[in-house]
């Protein structure tokens, strides 16, 4: 077979897997052999759950395209179009079921904090991560690239930022979640649902206080009687104490971050 050469621009904000070397987000590659549109990409750096549209001289195609001569490819990444979205794009956006690598503790929390499904262990192995995304039919969240390349992946992607609240505006905006943020519906320990607290666990959490956390419980709780929440699965107590309103406020302030430059 006659070697061919493919020229590849990224688009938008896929530059920061190139590297340095790549200035103005264009890279050549000389191939000798029938490759893959989806391998050559992601010989470029750029893991395929990040690429939402591929075109080929102009013609939109998808990974299993195979390259066999001289080619110029424009690769685009997802970005929030709303309902402009077609079926050339290769990825999908309203993804509400997550699972986290375990550097990324704090963007878990803070997910959970949107009412956000968030798998996480800290100590799950790539292996585990991967079962966990198949059979729950979960994305990926990590910061590792490679990993994210793996070919079992279908749904994912690498936070830019290494700050948890960057982050979080990141994940709701690469998948459109805005509109189903549903705060203090989730716990940020386990990750089960909450649910109205039981009269007998507000009186046992008040004898507690009481005997030994008194202090911990503001006095003004009772007030709030009806915000108390159970987990589900943990059984752990959420109620809106002093932490309430700084909780509210962190929501508020991702909200419009989002909203500013939707
Ligand atoms: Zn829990």
């Amino acid at each position: 077979m006659k070697p061919f050469k493919v020229r590849l621009r990224f688009h938008g904000d896929l530059s920061v897997f190139l590297g340095s070397k790549a200035g103005d987000a264009v890279i050549e590659r000389r191939l000798a052999e029938k490759t893959s549109i989806k391998d050559v990409i992601e010989s470029c750096g750029v893991p395929h759950p990040e690429v939402d549209l591929i075109l080929v001289d102009d013609h939109t195609v998808g990974f299993d395209h195979t390259l066999t001569n001289d080619t110029k490819v424009e690769v685009f990444p997802v970005k929030n179009r709303g309902t402009d979205r077609t079926e050339k794009q290769l990825q999908i956006v309203g993804i509400v079921r997550f699972v986290a690598d375990g550097h990324l503790r704090r963007l878990t929390r803070h997910l959970r904090l949107l009412g956000f499904d968030v798998a996480y262990r800290q100590n799950a192995d790539d292996r585990q991560l991967l079962e966990v995304m198949v059979r729950e039919n979960r994305a990926l969240l990590t910061r590792d690239r490679r990993l994210l390349m793996h070919a079992i992946v279908q749904h994912g992607y690498w936070p830019r930022s290494q700050n948890a609240d960057e982050q979080t505006i990141e994940v709701v905006r690469r998948f459109d979640l805005s509109e189903l943020i549903a705060p203090f519906t989730r716990c940020l320990r386990c990750n089960a649902t909450l649910e109205a607290a039981a009269k007998g666990d507000i009186i046992a959490l008040e004898e507690a206080a009481k005997a030994d956390i008194i202090g911990k419980l503001e006095p003004l709780t009772k007030i709030y009687y009806n915000q108390f929440r159970r987990c589900a699965g943990c059984k752990q107590i959420y109620w809106s104490g002093s932490h309430f309103p700084k909780l509210q406020k962190r929501i508020e302030e991702i909200r419009s971050r989002v909203r500013g430059k939707a």
